[in-house]
């Protein structure tokens, strides 16, 4: 089914594994022809695939001193500039945009080269907080071209994910209003839930029938995404419900002030989540900006004063080897081995779990999302696994809403419409569950070891935190 037809030019920068696996969706479902669109890269990675689908092709990074010339010269009033690159900074392409009338989606704030790494800037500085909130600065009052920023899987899908689950707790618990029509609304529905925490939830089992070697770092998805990332430090949007900034926390002196960070990298920092398959486990609180921007959107103020706001972080566990690359990473003070591998064709098996863990309401905790098989995405889609696939098909869904809604300017996802974007990417999800569970962070603890855990509230990220 084509969503809609869009006549305009179409420039892809970047041909990773996000930009090689949305191809086929966005020739499938959106009625453009293929000689309007050109890819920009910085490597030969998925040359093939471009040459299957008779794209232009061309492998020339942009700097910091040429984007603005070359992309001016290819994209004008009405076209669309899908950034799907590392190391091109988001917020100068937003800023080119703007004035070009262009459309445009991204999938994370990047900045230029060594940005997340600079020891120039202050950790504050370095953080995803500090990126969002320099990309909000560029808003401006009165239409402009719609720039929809990170809208991949997650960040991205699990805002809408976070929407359906409020309504599913509340019809679970009796709470029958009208489905909120704005940013209040939400925020009085999950404050009036007592949702306390949100975790995105994530545990890959994707195996290879190749195992990880030493000196190689294996990853489903970006290696330089996710060591840029988990290099960055430890970023949380912080609850109302806390009692105590932890000793190495830190609020920002500037901005929304929705989220706190702590003085060290997100890869080596664990937490306590649950998924449905897995049950109980620990991931890494990896920086991401929707840990910001949905305590933001849910945040409920009076006057100056924050009345609510939940705490949000990412929990991720990726596939096994992932974890490995990361232990060995960790072990050579955080500098990257010289090899990389994205997994892809030699996948044998497992699945993607990624959803969002809602807990602190009268039901205990409940996860909602996508549990979606390698098998089955590589059914629905080719040149993709089963994480690509679910990042993916949230960018065909931003994509088209973008089409549909081109005048609004700079929005995050937790401004758009979840339904048209849970419709667009059910097709591609697998299987799509909501379930309870009366895990919480302090099962089975202080037996063996005990440690200094809060009982008279489990919800604490003292307690989610692993010491
Ligand atoms: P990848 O590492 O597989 O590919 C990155 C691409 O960027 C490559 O084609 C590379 O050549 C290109 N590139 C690098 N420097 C460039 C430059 N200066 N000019 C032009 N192109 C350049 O990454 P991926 O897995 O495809 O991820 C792409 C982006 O999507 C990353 O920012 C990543 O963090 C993000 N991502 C977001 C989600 C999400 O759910 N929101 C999930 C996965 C990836």
């Amino acid at each position: 089914m084509k969503h809609i037809a869009f006549d305009g030019r179409l420039v892809v920068i970047g041909f990773g594994s996000i930009g090689q696996g949305v191809m086929p969706l966005i020739l499938r479902h959106i009625d453009i022809d293929p000689t309007r669109i050109t890819i920009i890269t910085a490597d030969e990675r998925g040359h093939d695939v471009a040459n299957e689908y008779e794209l232009r092709f061309i492998n020339q990074a942009l700097t910091q001193e040429d984007y603005r010339p070359r992309l001016s010269a290819m994209l004008g009033k009405g076209d669309f500039l899908l950034n799907l690159s590392v190391d091109v900074s988001s917020v100068a392409l937003v800023g080119l945009c703007r004035e070009l009338g262009v459309l445009y989606l991204d999938t994370c704030i990047e900045p230029w080269p060594g940005g997340y790494t600079d020891p120039s800037l202050s950790p504050s500085h370095r953080t995803n907080y500090a990126l969002r909130e320099t990309m909000m600065r560029q808003r401006c009052d009165g239409p402009a071209s719609t720039a929809l920023i990170t809208h991949g899987a997650n960040p991205g899908l699990v805002s809408h994910f976070v929407k359906q689950a409020l309504l599913n707790v509340a019809a679970d618990t009796g709470v029958t209003e009208a489905i909120p029509a704005d940013r209040a609304g939400w925020a009085a529905l999950a404050q009036r839930l007592g949702v306390k925490v949100i975790h995105v939830a994530e545990r890959d089992t994707q195996v290879a029938d190749r195992p990880k070697e030493r000196g190689e770092f294996v990853n489903t998805w970006s290696i330089d995404g996710f060591v840029g990332e988990g290099c960055q430090p430890v970023e949380l949007g912080w609850g109302s419900h806390e009692k105590a900034l932890p000793a190495d926390g830190r609020r920002h002196d500037f901005g929304c002030d929705s989220a706190i960070y702590l003085m060290r990298p997100g890869a080596s920092q664990q937490v306590r989540t649950w998924t449905p398959t897995e049950g109980p486990f620990h991931g890494f609180l990896i920086t991401h900006s929707e840990a910001i921007s949905i305590s933001d959107y849910l945040t409920v103020r009076e006057g100056d004063t924050v009345t609510y706001r939940p705490t949000c972080h990412y929990a991720y566990h990726p596939c096994d080897d992932a974890v490995k690359s990361v232990h060995e990473l960790a072990g050579k003070e955080w500098v990257q081995q010289p090899r990389q591998r994205l997994m892809m064709s030699e996948i044998t098996g497992g699945i993607d779990e990624l959803g969002v863990l809602l807990a602190g309401h009268a039901k205990g905790a409940y996860w909602y999302g996508s549990q979606l098989s390698v098998g089955e995405a590589r059914s629905l889609a080719p040149h993709n696994n089963a994480t690509s696939l679910q990042v993916t098909v949230a960018v065909l869904a931003g994509m088209v809403w973008v089409m549909e809604n081109p005048q609004r300017g700079i929005v995050e996802p937790d401004e758009i419409d979840f339904r048209r974007i849970l419709e667009i990417c059910r097709p591609y999800l697998g299987p799509v569950v909501g379930a309870y569970t009366d895990w919480t962070p302090l099962d089975g603890r202080g037996t063996l070891f005990p440690e200094d855990i809060d009982t008279s509230d489990p919800w604490q990220f003292r307690n989610i935190r692993v010491l």
